[in-house]
């Protein structure tokens, strides 16, 4: 067990401020067996909250949100207490959050009743529907760069679908889980939501644990781990992985909007943010200027302290990585336009823009999630689009340009979940809009009707409703029948048209 502090009580442990590395509470270190009571108490109330209509769900589901909302400074401390960032930070997380939150409760029903479809010619004779219901009980496993943001989104989605959730959150962020449950506990009486405390060992008896989907967000190495549990039980998984998302920058672009923007995808949260900028690809007749633009926002940045930009790193571990990332880029010809090694603390790293560095390097082809950016040039956005795309990952991407042609090509070129154009993170607080990756960063959606999807099973009814002129369902057709199916063929299907 990944210990954060030794709690001194068997079966639990103590998390840390990654400010300053002091205690601030102790959770259980919930086993496979906790987890099972949990989910058997969770199968229950999915029961009864399948047994509500929409509007029921829809009801609980607001009356959760604005009891949240009231008490925001709470969580927004509790965040900001866990990870380290700064509490105004926190407090938008929570806004973002309860938007989605707000979306899912008031589309459900509108994105998930059943609802006609046409049953075609043969098929006459029959009314055919389609509708949406809840799988039951969804496990999930949250990362603690956003811990409440980004399980939101799996979680707002999948109990407006009508299902019962168990949260297993980070085990750096265990106090944000609890308060989202016993925020639920206040008000509903039926355990509909309930919050499981510990490391991976506790996610993957989650994973284990007969609950019907798994709705997984975390690294991608994880990802394949939680994926080989889930096919042991063909459970099904969607899977929010990591990133390494590149901006591209037309020589027609706004730069001191594309620097702006650059700082803060790729400073923000301290770098880490999934969908944060780590590439940038910008055309070479204005990359002397976009560079310096960035290099000057990076400078105003100010790290850790009572008007800090952004918190400590809040896995103490990553800083090896950046350090490496960093190393690896400038032993290789890369050149810093600002910082390097010695930006990386024990606890707190100063933003980094590194130049030029070489394509195969890890600060290029590996996710940092720190706050290091790699700015190198190109001849063109095709070019840059073609560099953008030579990665294993695929979750967002952004371009800038004055053009809008240019931001559609180049966003339908673009191989990721979301490209944004002369933003970042742009689509964060659109709720209508589906968010997930493709290649290594995963697969399936949260956010949006397809979120909401994606917490359902399609059931198909088809009702015959009167008998059919031509019978082909059954075992005593005659040559009649085949005879006309025999002429019909070619002309239903037999042109091109
Ligand atoms: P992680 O993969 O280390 O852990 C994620 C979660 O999985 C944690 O709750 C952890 O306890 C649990 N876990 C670990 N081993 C497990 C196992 N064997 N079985 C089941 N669960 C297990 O990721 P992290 O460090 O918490 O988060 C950072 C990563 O998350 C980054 O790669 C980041 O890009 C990614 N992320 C992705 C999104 C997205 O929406 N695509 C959002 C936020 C973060």
């Amino acid at each position: 067990m990944t210990l954060l502090a030794d709690s001194g009580t068997p079966g639990t442990y103590t998390t840390v401020d990654p400010r300053d590395g002091s205690a601030i509470e102790s959770y259980p270190v919930d086993d496979a067996a906790a987890v099972r009571a949990a989910v058997g108490r969770a199968r229950e109330a999915a029961a009864w909250w399948a047994a509500q209509d929409h509007a029921g769900r829809k009801r609980v589901l607001l009356r959760w949100k604005s009891a949240i909302a009231r008490d925001a400074a709470s969580l927004a401390q509790t965040i900001s207490r866990e990870t380290g960032k700064p509490e105004s930070d926190a407090l938008l997380e929570v806004m973002l959050t309860l938007t989605h939150l707000d979306w899912a409760a008031k589309n459900a029903e509108g994105v998930l009743k059943r609802r006609k479809v046409h049953a075609g010619l043969m098929n006459y004779n029959q009314k055919a529907s389609v509708g949406y219901e809840p799988y039951g009980v969804v496990g999930v496993i949250g990362p603690w760069n956003y811990p409440f943001y980004t399980p939101m989104g799996s979680i707002s989605y999948a109990l407006a679908a009508g299902n019962a959730v168990v949260f297993k959150p980070s085990e750096l962020t265990p106090g944000t889980a609890v308060w989202i449950a016993r925020k639920w506990a206040e008000v509903c009486d039926e355990p509909v939501l309930q919050a499981v405390t510990g490391d991976g060992a506790t996610g993957a008896a989650l994973v284990s644990s007969g609950v019907d989907k798994v709705a997984f967000t975390g690294s991608t190495r994880t990802a394949k781990k939680v994926m080989a549990l889930c096919a042991l039980s063909l459970t099904p998984l969607v899977a929010e992985c990591g990133g390494k998302d590149a901006l591209i920058v037309a020589a027609d672009a706004d730069l001191d909007a594309a620097a702006s923007f650059i700082a803060f995808g790729a400073f923000g949260n301290a770098g880490q943010t999934c969908v944060g900028v780590e590439r940038v690809y910008v055309d070479k007749t204005v990359a002397d200027a976009l560079i310096a633009k960035v290099v000057e926002r990076g400078e105003r940045v100010r790290v850790g302290g009572e008007t800090a930009t952004y918190g400590p790193m809040t896995l103490p571990s990553q800083t090896a990585v950046i350090a490496a990332h960093i190393g690896d880029a400038l032993e290789r010809g890369g050149t810093a336009a600002l910082g390097g090694r010695e930006s990386v603390g024990e606890r707190f790293v100063e933003p980094v823009v590194l130049v030029d560095v070489p394509e195969d390097s890890d600060a290029v082809r590996h996710e940092t999630f720190g706050p290091t950016v790699v700015i190198n040039t190109v001849s063109s956005v095709d070019e840059a689009v073609q560099r953008a795309n030579a990665t294993d990952y695929g979750l967002g991407a952004a371009v800038f340009t004055r053009s809008a042609a240019t931001g559609r090509r180049a966003a339908k070129q673009l191989r990721a979940g979301v490209v944004t154009i002369n933003s970042v993170l742009g689509f964060a607080g659109i709720p209508a809009l589906p968010f997930g990756g493709v290649k290594g960063s995963g697969f399936g959606r949260i956010h949006g009707a397809d979120g909401l999807r994606e917490f359902s099973t399609p059931k198909s009814v088809a009702h015959q409703t009167s008998k059919a002129a031509l019978n082909l369902l059954t075992l005593e057709r005659s040559h009649k029948d085949d005879h006309m199916v025999a002429r019909m063929l070619p002309m239903l299907h037999g042109r091109a048209k």
